[in-house]
C-alpha cells in the first residue's frame, strides 16, 4: 500500500500539485509569479495609507507581508520550487490580511475586500481543489476577523481615499492575476497548434482549422489543398548534416508563407512535408499557386543548397469538401509527381 508507507508530507504535496498537467501548469505559473511583488506593492500601498488612520501596527504587517513574499521568491529562485512553499506563502498572506482587518474595525474595515486577493491569485498557480480550500480558509479568516474585531475596541472610520486606494489595489492585483492566466493560456494554445521549428501550423491543428477554412471560401466556393514534399531530402541530411537540413526546412517555410495570402493556411505535417489549405481557390488557381511555389523553391537555394519540391494538388467545392478525401487525393497526386521525375506539380484527377 504505497499511500500508507509514503511520508505524510509527500501526500500533502501530491495533493497540492495534482497530476502531470497540473504540475507543468504550476511550474509555468511559478515562473510568471516572479512579478508577485507588484501585488505586494498594490496591497502595501493601501495598508500604508490606511495606517495614518488605523495606527502603525499596519506598517508592521506590511513589513511581514513583504518578508513572506521575499522568502518565498528566494526559495523559488534557489530551485526549491515546491508547491508547499507557495501554499504556505499564500496562507501567511491571508492571515496577515485577516489580522489587518481584525485591528481596523472588522466588518467596517476599509481593508476587508483585500482578503480576496490571495485566493484570486491562487487560481493562477493551483488546481480547483486547492483553490477551493484556500477560499474556505479565506472565508473562515474573514468571519473570525469580523466577529472578533469588537474585542479590539471601536476603530476609526477611514475616509473615502482609503476605500478608493483599497479598490485600486484590488483592481491592480486581480488585473495582474487575470493577465497571467490569460497569457499562459495563450502560450499553451500556441504550443498546441504550431510546429516549434518552422512556426507553421502543425498536423494536429489541420482538422481543427479545416472547417473554418472551407467556410472562409463560402458554401459555394472551392477549397484547394496542396501537398508539398522536398525531393531527396534524406540526401541533404546525409551530405550536409541534420542541422543544415533543419535550416532548409525553416527557410522553405518562410518562402511558402511569402507566396501565400493572409487567408491561406500553411502546415508542416511531417518531416519535410507541408500542406497548404487555400480557401476560395478552384483547381486552376490552386495549381497556379503550387506552380509558383515549385518555381520559387527551384529558382533560389534554401540555406545555400539547391533543392526542389514535388507538389500534389486537390480541390473540392464547398460543403462537399472532406479533409481526409482531399489529403488522399493530394497524396496520390504527389506520389505521381515523385514517380514522374520530381520537381513538378500534379493535379489530382
Ligand atoms: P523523396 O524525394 O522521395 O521525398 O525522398 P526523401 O529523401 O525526401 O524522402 P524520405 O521520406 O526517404 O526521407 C525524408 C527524410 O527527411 C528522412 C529524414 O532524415 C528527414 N527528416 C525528417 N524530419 C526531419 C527534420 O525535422 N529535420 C531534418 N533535418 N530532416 C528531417
Ligand atoms: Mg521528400
Ligand atoms: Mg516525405
Amino acid at each position: 500500500m504505497p499511500a500508507s508507507t509514503a511520508p505524510i508530507e509527500s501526500a500533502a504535496i501530491r495533493w497540492l500539485r495534482g497530476d502531470l498537467t497540473d504540475r507543468s501548469r504550476y511550474a509555468d505559473m511559478s515562473r510568471r509569479f516572479r512579478h508577485a511583488p507588484y501585488f505586494g506593492a498594490a496591497i502595501g500601498t493601501a495598508k500604508v495609507l490606511a495606517s495614518f488612520w488605523y495606527g502603525p501596527a499596519l506598517l508592521v504587517l506590511v513589513g511581514l507581508g513583504f518578508g513572506t513574499m521575499g522568502a518565498a521568491l528566494a526559495w523559488q529562485r534557489r530551485g526549491r520550487n515546491t508547491p508547499a512553499i507557495t501554499a504556505a506563502a499564500f496562507i501567511a498572506l491571508e492571515v496577515n490580511l485577516a489580522v489587518s482587518v481584525l485591528i481596523t474595525g472588522g466588518g467596517s474595515s476599509a481593508l476587508l475586500p483585500l482578503l480576496v486577493v490571495p485566493v484570486a491569485t491562487q487560481a493562477v498557480c493551483f488546481r480547483p481543489q486547492v483553490l477551493a480550500a484556500g477560499g474556505l480558509l479565506s472565508g473562515c479568516l474573514a468571519t473570525l476577523a469580523v466577529l472578533l474585531a469588537p474585542a479590539f475596541g471601536p476603530a476609526p472610520e477611514a475616509p473615502p481615499v482609503v476605500h478608493l486606494v483599497t479598490y485600486l489595489a484590488l483592481l491592480a492585483s486581480l488585473g495582474l492575476g487575470v493577465h497571467y492566466l490569460a497569457s499562459a493560456e495563450r502560450d499553451s494554445r500556441d504550443e498546441a497548434v504550431t510546429d516549434p521549428m518552422t512556426g507553421l501550423l502543425n498536423r494536429l491543428s489541420l482538422s481543427a482549422r479545416f472547417t473554418e477554412a472551407v467556410r472562409a471560401g463560402g458554401t459555394e466556393g472551392s477549397v484547394g489543398l496542396v501537398m508539398c514534399d522536398v525531393d531527396h531530402f534524406k540526401q541533404v541530411n546525409d551530405a550536409y548534416g541534420h542541422e543544415r537540413g533543419d535550416q532548409v526546412l525553416i527557410e522553405l517555410a518562410i518562402r511558402l508563407r511569402g507566396i501565400l495570402r493572409e487567408a491561406d493556411l500553411a502546415y508542416r505535417v511531417g518531416g519535410e512535408e507541408f500542406v497548404l489549405l487555400l480557401p476560395g481557390r478552384d483547381a486552376g488557381a490552386a495549381e497556379r499557386v503550387a506552380e509558383r511555389i515549385r518555381r520559387a523553391v527551384a529558382a533560389t537555394p534554401l540555406a545555400g543548397l539547391a533543392v526542389t519540391v514535388s507538389v500534389g494538388v486537390a480541390t473540392a467545392v464547398g460543403d462537399s469538401a472532406s479533409l481526409s478525401q482531399l489529403l488522399r487525393e493530394a497524396d496520390g497526386a504527389l506520389y505521381r509527381a515523385k514517380r514522374d521525375g520530381r520537381d513538378r506539380v500534379v493535379l489530382a484527377a
